[in-house]
């Protein structure tokens, strides 16, 4: 701006001074100089400010021939005392005052400065102020420097310049000027002294001159400017003209003007003149720099544009072709991530750009932007549920589990009425085989939503969960993002298998991060340490699923919904290899139903004699085998369809019939049979007791936990104290426990009343029948407490053969899950006390302190 004002204004100049110097030719050593006004109330004004400020008239120099005459008035008469109404003294501040110049004012601020009655060829005196504020209605002497310039107003243009000429330099020895009040001004004149050396001085107005025109050849006009800087007369002159844009102050320039010897204020000058030029090509050069990083940059925001519009033509044409990075930004574009994954996403795609493909970190960070990227951030939408239909899918997939399938179809029925996530967190606990992952695919299925499976079997670390921060070599997320991310969208099915086998470590507690997952009230916002942006996890339906309760931490089966699966009877496991499995495996091996002909008869001696479980893993892998064998037979060509019978399994299944666990035929003091619950189902177990030679001392064996083993003192001290005549035995004898299968620990509350009755019988010597099992915990009080996993033990009972079974009577409302085919061949007793297990026992016991007959 600046800049371009100043060629302006130059210009108009040189044409000004163009038409002076031809009129004026004759007029030698003239010095004029273009000066302003500068607002009053500014002060010492920014030089920018003035600038901006500044005017030039057109026919500025119309005046031109008037200076001549205004010389003539201050014709250098000596000592010449002047003053009186005709001279107006003016009061100037900041501004480049020399004699021998025209300076151009601002008509309305010259009127204030002047009085508003000033008229063409007033004589006037530039006073030089000492501070910019002043009342120029009344000026004294004191408020001005004591040098001034005489001068001539030559014209008071239409366009609002007044223009004066200046000619010599006075001193003031009077003044005062007040309104109504006639001036008293009493000046001397002072000259010149002419000390320059004219050849000198022409040398060095050269060089200025050069230095000016280097200046101005950086400016659009540069060659305008170079034109009219050649015009220059003298140095003074060079000065007055670049007065507007000097930063130098007020009494900087009043020094200049005080200074009598012409050589000096020319030295002067000539300093303040380099000093701007400097300054002036310093501000260039730095804003020449600055607009070409400006050009640089819009230049290439201009380029990136293009070619961000050439690639996506590209890219429309030929889809295949579309680069790595453009694809990320793509992706980024539509996953519509939330705005902390899109900035995170951006920055990364950007670090990966600056790096290129092969940097150091390129792969990290592709595989990141991969992984964000292929996440589904979209919400889906909530589908209405057909109740009847996903009743229909439950119940096509599985047999049996009616439980289960009612408890999914409330699910369903909320989540329809919601048209959200239901709050529980379902936990699904049963032995192996038993169904809990494959129904979560057709939750999945009913739900019209994908499914997927994350095992937190073996999870140590919290990591595992989690996710590695990206600053570890090989960073990977956690398990549960990585299933989101395996499932390709925001709200699927994911079933978390074997929630039991969690185990914490040092390097933190993988229960507390999957709590965190699981939580309605947090998910929305789960962060995976790679990741390192949220994720909203709460559409996610969550299945847990475990083979028991017992090793699950405690704050996390708090906030879980527990359902039990109970483990399958021969029947049901029959209808399920029938309906299911061997269709199943039929497919595995790619073959039809006619192929393999199976009979009733040998299915249900593969579930009793080929098979050991309380689910189904077993059958199949059994059915899997003579699928195998089929498809051999059929590829040799030794016929379409092979028949399995009963008699056929031993050699097809290549294995000997399973022993069974039948219970034993006679009784004998001291063993008792009981039941447990595992892992695995429901099983019949012995308590063993005998007493040898010794001292009193207990020797358990069998690897009973602590709880088993308490159970054990309960009963001796029960015992004791029923059988007050036979607890000598105890001291006279070592007494050892054992229950058999050593190589299974076995622990629990529940064998109790076993470990009692085991114990009665071995002191009274009677036995008692191994087709009697029983199962309840036993308090010192000699009380039958409840038990878990009563189906499953009852199952196991019957499969053993067992006809009876005692059972706490307050566990009689868990009958109603016992499937009725065993109910109706088990003979089941619940029993509030240990005496009464005795006498279902037929253990002869006689209450302390009541005679027997
Ligand atoms: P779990 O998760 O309880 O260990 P799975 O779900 O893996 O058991 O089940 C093992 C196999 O048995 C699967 O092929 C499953 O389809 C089948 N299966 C289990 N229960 C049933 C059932 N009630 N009806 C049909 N198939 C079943």
């Amino acid at each position: 701006m600046k800049m371009n004002q100043l060629v302006d204004a130059l210009k108009k100049w040189i044409r000004g001074r163009k038409e002076e110097a031809e009129k004026k030719e004759k007029k030698k050593g003239m010095i004029s100089a273009i000066s302003r006004e500068i607002p009053k109330e500014k002060g010492i004004a920014a030089s920018e400010k003035a600038v901006e400020e500044v005017h030039f008239p057109k026919d500025k120099l119309e005046h031109a021939g008037k200076v001549e005459e205004a010389l003539k008035v201050f014709s250098k008469e000596k000592n010449k005392e002047r003053g009186g109404q005709a001279m107006r003294v003016v009061p100037v501040y900041n501004m480049m005052i020399l004699p021998n110049s025209t300076i151009y004012f601002q008509i309305d601020n010259f009127r204030t400065l002047a009085g508003k009655t000033v008229e063409e060829e007033d004589k006037l005196l530039l006073a030089v102020l000492h501070k910019n504020e002043v009342d120029t209605k009344a000026l004294h002497k004191e408020e001005v420097y004591p040098v001034a310039v005489e001068g001539t107003i030559k014209e008071i243009s239409q366009d609002g310049y007044a223009v004066v000429a200046t000619g010599n330099r006075v001193s003031i020895e009077e003044l005062s000027q007040e309104e109504g009040q006639p001036l008293v001004l009493k000046t001397n004149p002072l000259y010149d002294v002419e000390d320059l050396n004219q050849e000198e001085a022409g040398r060095k107005l050269n060089e200025i001159k050069e230095e000016l025109k280097d200046l101005v050849g950086r400016f659009h006009a540069g060659k305008v400017m170079a034109g009219m800087i050649e015009r220059h007369k003298s140095i003074q002159e060079v000065g007055c003209v670049l007065s507007p844009w000097l930063s130098i102050n007020n009494e900087e320039r009043y020094h200049v003007l005080q200074e009598d010897r012409l050589s000096v204020r020319t030295k002067m000058l000539e300093q303040i003149i380099y000093e701007y030029i400097e300054v002036t090509k310093v501000t260039t050069d730095a804003r020449t720099q600055q607009q070409e990083d400006y050009q640089k940059l819009y230049k290439e925001q201009a380029l990136q544009k293009q070619i961000d519009y050439l690639q996506k033509e590209l890219d429309e044409m030929h889809p295949e072709k579309v680069s790595d990075l453009r694809k990320f930004e793509l992706r980024i574009e539509e996953a519509g991530m939330n705005e902390t994954a899109k900035k995170e996403a951006t920055k990364i795609l950007n670090r990966l750009k600056n790096e290129g493909t092969n940097g150091q970190e390129a792969g990290m960070l592709y595989d990141y932007l991969d992984f964000l990227t292929g996440l589904s951030w979209k919400k889906e939408e909530q589908k209405e549920i057909d109740l009847d239909e996903a009743e229909k899918i439950l119940s096509e997939d599985h047999f049996g589990l009616k439980k289960v399938k009612e408890r999914m179809i409330q699910q369903i029925a909320v989540m329809n009425l919601k048209k959200q996530q239901s709050g529980s967190i379902l936990l699904f606990v049963g032995a192996p085989g038993t169904g809990k992952t494959s129904i979560g695919k057709s939750i999945a299925k009913a739900l019209g939503r994908k499914y997927v499976r994350v095992s937190l079997g073996g999870v140590r670390d919290e990591a595992d969960i989690r996710g590695h921060r990206r600053t570890y070599l090989g960073a990977m997320p956690g398990r549960i993002m990585d299933g989101i991310q395996k499932s390709g969208v925001s709200n699927p099915v994911m079933v978390l298998d074997e929630v039991d086998k969690l185990s914490s470590s040092y390097n933190g507690d993988p229960a507390a991060a999957l709590l965190e997952v699981l939580d309605p009230e947090q998910n929305n916002t789960f962060t995976d340490h790679y990741m390192n942006v949220p994720y909203d996890l709460s559409d996610v339906l969550f299945i847990c699923t475990a083979n028991s309760l017992d090793t699950i931490p405690a704050p996390l089966l708090n906030r879980m919904e527990v359902i039990q699966y109970q483990g399958y009877t021969p029947r049901e496991k029959f209808e399920i290899g029938k309906r299911h499995l061997l269709k199943k495996s039929l497919k595995g091996v790619g073959l039809q139903a006619e192929n393999v002909e199976l009979t009733d008869e040998a299915l249900e001696n593969i579930i009793s004699d080929y098979t050991r479980e309380a689910g189904v893993r077993g059958l199949k892998k059994r059915l899997d085998t003579l699928c195998r064998i089929a498809a051999v037979h059929l590829v040799k060509g030794k016929g379409e369809k092979i028949s399995v019978g009963k008699e056929d399994l031993r050699e097809y299944l290549d294995m000997n019939p399973l022993h069974r666990r039948e219970v034993k035929e006679e009784g004998k003091p001291g063993i008792v049979t009981g039941l447990a619950w595992t892992a695995v189902g429901g099983e019949i177990l012995y308590i063993e007791s005998m007493f040898t030679k010794g001292e009193g001392k207990l020797n358990i064996t069998g690897q009973l936990g602590d709880v088993m083993k308490e159970s054990a003192q309960i009963a001796i001290s029960l015992v004791k104290s029923m059988f007050p005549d036979k607890a000598k035995l105890f001291k006279e004898n070592d007494l050892h426990i054992h229950v058999p299968d050593g190589a299974t620990p076995k622990d629990g509350p529940s064998a109790g009343i076993t470990l009692t009755i085991a114990l009665a019988s071995l002191v009274t010597g009677q036995a008692v029948s191994p087709r009697i099992a029983m199962t309840g915990e036993v308090s010192l009080e000699g009380l039958v407490n409840p038990i878990g996993g009563l189906p499953e033990k009852l199952m196991a009972a019957e499969r053993a053969g067992v006809k009876t079974v005692l059972i706490p009577k307050a566990n009689e409302d868990d009958l109603r899950d016992v499937p009725d085919e065993v109910k109706e061949k088990l003979q089941i007793l619940p029993i509030k006390t240990v005496e009464e297990g005795m006498e279902l026992c037929e253990i002869h016991y006689v209450k302390p302190g009541v005679e027997t007959v």
